[in-house]
């Protein structure tokens, strides 16, 4: 399919922008910015139970360990309760580490962490669901593309400057809530504005 536009809004993490194919090339500091903004890595655990029980016991279900398989946990249930949802992030090297393991190895830990936290009641999930990020064609990793040390003060202005007729939006881009979906959706804002003003149609002024 070929389509055919005035302008164009690049709205990818800065590493899936990078894997597109541009002619005439991109200059050479927004090519180079994409070969150095990393997607993290992560894993996204659901398990699922009958209830939330953990709240009748007064637990909130939040976890934070920086030494389990699970870095974070979180309470994922719907308001109601009608089932119970506990939510948790493999995250960086553990993420790595543990990829390299079967499923069944991971749920297994992960089944023992939690009934650590919130005891017995938890040692029985009805389902296990995961996600590797990293693993997902179009995304490669969560919970966005990261800069190292030295890539915002050497490459940084190739981050949102338009280029021709080429305008750059995704979270990475925005100035608020970065790698959040609040910063999304500014980018996007700022992305139209400014398309829409260099084609004459309105002021790019937000
Ligand atoms: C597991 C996980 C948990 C998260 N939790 C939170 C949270 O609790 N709160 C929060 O605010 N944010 C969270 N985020 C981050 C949030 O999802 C992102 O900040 C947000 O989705 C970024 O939006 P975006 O439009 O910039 O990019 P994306 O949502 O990444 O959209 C880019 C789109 O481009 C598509 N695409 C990729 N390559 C191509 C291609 N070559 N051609 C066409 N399409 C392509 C992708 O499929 C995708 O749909 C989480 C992300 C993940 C993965």
């Amino acid at each position: 399919v070929v389509v055919q536009a005035r302008a164009a809004i690049i709205a990818l993490p800065p590493p899936l922008a990078g894997r597109l194919r541009y002619r005439p090339a991109l200059p050479a500091l927004r090519d180079q910015l994409t070969q150095r903004t990393p997607m993290g890595t992560i894993t996204k655990v659901h398990c699922l139970y009958p209830t939330p029980f953990w709240r009748d016991a007064g637990y909130s279900g939040q976890v934070t360990n920086y030494h389990g398989v699970l870095g974070t946990v979180f309470d994922n249930s719907p308001a109601d309760g009608a089932v119970g949802v506990l939510l948790g992030f493999i995250e960086g090297d553990v993420a790595r580490e543990w990829g390299s393991r079967t499923r069944e190895e991971r749920r297994v830990a992960i089944v023992a962490e939690l009934t650590d936290y919130f005891g017995a009641a938890a040692a029985h999930p009805t389902e296990y669901i995961e996600q590797s990020w990293a693993d997902e064609e179009y995304s490669r990793g969560c919970y966005g593309s990261f800069m190292p040390p030295g890539v915002w003060t050497g490459f940084g202005p190739a981050l949102r400057a338009p280029i021709g007729r080429l305008f750059w939006a995704g979270t990475e881009t925005a100035t608020e809530w970065s790698g959040y979906m609040d910063g999304a959706l500014q980018s996007g804002e700022r992305a139209a504005h400014e398309s829409l003003a260099a084609l004459g149609l309105q002021s790019g002024a937000m």
